[in-house]
């Protein structure tokens, strides 16, 4: 049986960032993933500013390490005939694709030499003895004395933890995404965006040529947009808005679902970090930017913990910071939910957008800047 000081299990975005975080912090750390690198994630692959400058942070130079990936100037709601430019603000959303960003991240991870990194390794159990854990990992036992649960949004490392059955409501939001290839003309260089009868439809380019198609929405919706018969004769019917023609790359993966769920950041003495502690649906935005954000924090709190022995004092800190970096993505999350999904909220899009005010909201959030008057008011809604 292998003993090990700390056990992250995920290592996407949430993972990557508690394991460098540890290093950094001088703490060897073992990170596991069931799946082999590169590979592809359902998501809508637009990094909002505050991603990027949380990758800036952990040492992943973006243009150096995704040259290909365009900065976007922010958001083009298609409302029938009506046209909306909503600005990201200064950094912009980066169109990112998620194979190459995930596979960039782990790279620069692996080169901690106090990160020991096992790839195709399922978490299989997980138990807590005493204050450790005792966890099946591939086919060995290992005993960790922290555990960081970064395995995403349907995690099952809480499911077995806590031995919490997934409850699933009805009339739930699920996700699709595809990757295509333009074959004529050029899209612009910002996040289209078409809300419709039962979901919503996103085009966001991740490279000069590619383009990512995402479609949320019910899940009759998203059924009928996956089928790429489907999705590729929906495109031709908006050529001329989109002024490009798209050929399909590589196939829909779905996922779901996406409706915003809190799990919390302290589970029976484990940290949760990303989707696995919060998922927020991604009408937002705001996912990669918060599996950053919380990972990061969770590995500054065991560090902590390992410092000064005081576990619980470190949980509570990892919980604490937490909740009010989530605040304010659950508050535009909400926002968006209502402009984008109401027959109400689409109606008030066009003032919303002319007199500046979606912009304003739209900035504070992607940008996380604690001080403004926007943030404090959406940390209120998002409480
Ligand atoms: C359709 C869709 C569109 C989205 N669009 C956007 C967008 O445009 N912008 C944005 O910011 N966010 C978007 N998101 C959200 C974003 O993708 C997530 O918030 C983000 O990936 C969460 O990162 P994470 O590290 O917490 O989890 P994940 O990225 O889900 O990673 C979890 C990792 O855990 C591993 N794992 C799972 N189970 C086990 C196990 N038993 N053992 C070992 N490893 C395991 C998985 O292989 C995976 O690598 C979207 C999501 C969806 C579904």
């Amino acid at each position: 049986m292998r003993k090990e000081s700390v056990v992250v299990v995920g290592a996407s975005l949430a993972g990557c960032a508690a394991a460098i975080t540890l290093a950094d912090g001088g703490v060897p750390v073992m990170l596991v993933d069931r799946a082999e690198f590169p590979r592809r994630k359902p998501c809508g692959e637009g990094l909002s500013m505050r991603g990027q400058s949380e990758l800036e942070e952990l040492g992943l130079e973006l243009r150096e390490a995704c040259p290909e990936s365009p900065q976007l100037a922010g958001y083009r709601i298609c409302l029938g005939s009506r046209i909306r430019d909503l600005p990201a603000g200064s950094g912009g959303v980066l169109g990112i694709k998620r194979a190459v960003l995930d596979d960039k991240l782990l790279a620069i991870t692996r080169q901690r030499s106090r990160v020991s990194f096992r790839g195709e390794s399922p978490l299989r159990a997980v138990e807590r003895v005493g204050s450790s854990f005792r966890l099946v990992i591939g086919g060995d036992t290992v005993v960790a004395e922290h555990l960081i649960v970064a395995d995403g949004a349907n995690s099952g490392t809480l499911a077995r933890l806590a031995n919490a059955r997934r409850r699933l409501r009805r009339g739930l939001r699920v996700g699709c995404s595809s990757a295509w290839r333009v074959v004529e003309g050029t899209l612009p260089r910002v996040v289209l965006v078409f809300p419709e009868p039962g979901g919503e439809v996103y085009l966001t380019p991740t490279g000069s040529s590619s383009v990512n198609i995402s479609v949320l929405g019910t899940a009759e919706y998203v059924a009928s947009m996956s089928n790429c018969g489907r999705l590729s004769r929906w495109l031709s019917l908006r050529e001329e808005s989109l002024a490009a023609a798209l050929e399909l790359e590589a196939p829909a993966l779905g996922a779901g679902p996406l409706q915003s769920a809190r799990r919390g950041a302290a589970v029976c003495g484990a940290y949760v970090a990303g989707d696995a502690c919060e998922t927020f649906d991604p009408i937002g935005g705001m996912g990669m930017a918060h599996a950053l954000m919380s990972g990061r924090s969770a590995g500054r709190a065991v560090a902590r913990a390992l410092a000064s022995g005081e576990r619980e004092a470190a949980l509570a800190s990892h919980v604490e910071e937490q909740e009010s970096a989530a605040r304010l993505m659950r508050g535009f999350t909400r926002v968006t939910s209502w402009m984008l999904g109401t027959r109400a909220g689409r109606a008030v899009i066009p003032v919303a957008v002319s007199s500046g005010l979606a912009s304003c909201v739209s900035h504070a959030a992607h940008s996380g800047a604690g001080a403004s008057g926007w943030s404090a008011l959406l940390g209120v809604v998002g409480r």
